[in-house]
C-alpha cells in the first residue's frame, strides 16, 4: 500500500475545502517533493474562494488543490537534482524556497527568457488533484516542484514564518519595483497595506526609495506598514474620497506624485486615482487586479500628455526570488519579517482561516499542514 498524506481540496466557491488523502509521489526525474512547513493565504486565493475569480474561465478544473504561498523541506529529490538553482548542493531535508510555477523552457517567452509570461506556467493548475502527481499546491502536506523549478536554500537565518510569504507576496513587490526601474531617492506610492503592501514598504526602502506612501485604512496593517519603513501614511478613513487621496499625495510630493505607483489593492475602483497619483514619466505598477473581466475606467489622455505607464506584472523570474531572499537575509534585523504571518491554521481549520483572513484583520493567515 503506498504512502498517502493529506490535502485541503478546493470544490468551488463558497463550498468548504475538504480534507483527503491522496497517494504521495514520487518525483520523475528532474522533480522534487517538498513537505511544506507554512503555507500562506494569499489575497488571489481569497479572489476564488470569493468566486470572484473564475476558475472555469481560467479552464481549472475542479477538485483542485491550492495554495501557492508556501515553503518547505525537501522531502524527495529527482533523479538529476542535485543542486539548488544557485549552485549549492541540495539534499533531502534541507530547507527551501521555491518557483510555486513552472515555466516550460522551450516557448517563444521562455526562450527569450521572459519566463514569467511562459502560456503553460501554470500548468500543475491545468489538473485536477485527482491526477498524479495529486499535490500540486501549498494546502497539503506535500507540493510537487515539478521539472523545470527554480528552487533555493535557505540558511537558518531566515525561519520559516519569514520565508512563508517570499515566494509569492514578497518576491512579486520585489520583481515590481525591479522591472519599474525604480531609482535612488524616487517616491513610491503604495496603494493597500496587506502582505503585499507591507513588504512593499521594506523593499521600496530597500531599493533606494526617498519616499514610502501608504494607503490604506486598517489600524493594524497600517502598524505594520509603518514596522517596515513607511514615511506617510494616507489613512482612508480620513481621505475618503479619490479626491481627497490624490491631493493628499500631491501635498506630501511636492506636487509631483509618486514615480513608482504601485496597485496592490485587487481592486478596479482604485486604478484611476492611483494614475492620478502617478508623476509624469512615472509608472503605475499593477499587481492586484487579478479578477479577470473586471473593468476600471480612467482617461488615457493623463497618462499620454504625463509621459506615464501602466506596467502590468503576474509572477516574476527566477533570479527575482534568489535576489528577494537575499534582501531579506541582509535586511533580517531591519524589518519584522517573521510578523505578515500573524497567525497560524492546522490543515484541518483550512475555511476558518480563509474566513479569518477575509475579515481583514489577519495580514497573512498561514496553514501548517504538517
Ligand atoms: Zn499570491
Ligand atoms: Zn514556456
Amino acid at each position: 500500500m503506498a504512502e498517502t498524506a493529506r490535502m485541503a481540496v478546493f470544490h468551488g466557491a463558497g463550498k468548504p475545502f475538504e480534507i483527503r488523502e491522496y497517494p504521495v509521489p514520487d518525483p520523475e526525474p528532474g522533480a522534487a517533493l517538498i513537505k511544506v512547513a507554512l503555507a500562506n493565504v494569499c489575497g488571489s486565493d481569497l479572489h476564488y474562494w470569493r468566486g470572484e475569480l473564475d476558475y472555469a474561465k481560467m479552464g481549472r478544473p475542479l477538485p483542485l488543490n491550492t495554495g501557492h504561498e508556501h515553503v518547505g523541506r525537501v522531502a524527495k529529490l529527482g533523479s538529476g537534482v542535485t543542486t539548488d538553482s544557485a549552485g549549492r548542493p541540495l539534499a533531502v531535508g534541507d530547507r527551501v524556497a521555491y518557483r510555486y510555477f513552472f515555466p516550460c523552457g522551450r516557448c517563444r517567452a521562455c526562450l527569450q527568457q521572459r519566463t514569467k509570461s511562459c502560456p503553460v506556467r501554470q500548468a500543475n493548475w491545468l489538473v485536477s488533484c485527482e491526477v498524479w502527481p495529486h499535490f500540486q499546491g501549498g494546502f497539503g502536506q506535500y507540493f510537487y516542484l515539478r521539472p523545470n523549478h527554480a528552487v533555493f536554500k535557505l540558511t537558518d537565518e531566515i525561519t520559516d514564518e519569514m520565508a512563508a510569504g517570499v515566494n509569492c507576496a514578497f518576491t512579486q513587490v520585489y520583481a515590481g519595483l525591479d522591472l519599474a526601474g525604480l531609482r535612488a531617492g524616487q517616491t513610491v506610492v503604495i496603494q493597500g497595506a496587506g502582505g503585499l503592501g507591507v513588504y512593499a514598504c521594506a523593499v521600496a526602502r530597500e531599493m533606494g526609495a526617498g519616499s514610502v506612501i501608504v494607503i490604506d485604512g486598517v489600524d493594524e496593517r497600517l502598524a505594520l506598514a509603518r514596522q517596515f519603513g513607511a514615511d506617510e501614511i494616507v489613512d482612508l478613513r480620513e481621505h475618503r474620497t479619490p479626491e481627497a487621496r490624490v491631493k493628499r499625495v500631491t501635498a506630501l510630493t511636492d506636487g509631483w506624485g509618486g514615480d513608482v505607483v504601485m496597485e496592490l489593492v485587487g481592486n478596479p475602483s482604485v486604478v484611476d486615482e492611483g494614475l492620478r497619483m502617478t508623476a509624469p514619466e512615472g509608472t503605475y505598477l499593477e499587481i492586484g487586479n487579478i479578477n479577470i473581466g473586471w473593468k476600471a475606467e480612467f482617461d488615457p489622455a493623463w497618462i499620454i500628455f504625463g509621459n506615464r505607464r501602466i506596467l502590468g506584472l503576474a509572477h516574476y523570474e527566477a533570479e527575482h526570488l534568489r535576489g528577494a531572499l537575499d534582501l531579506m537575509r541582509r535586511t533580517r534585523t531591519r524589518y519584522p519579517w517573521d510578523r505578515v504571518v500573524s497567525h497560524k491554521f492546522p490543515l484541518e481549520a483550512i475555511n476558518d482561516a480563509f474566513v479569518q483572513q477575509d475579515k481583514g484583520h489577519v495580514t497573512r493567515a498561514a496553514i501548517v499542514p504538517n
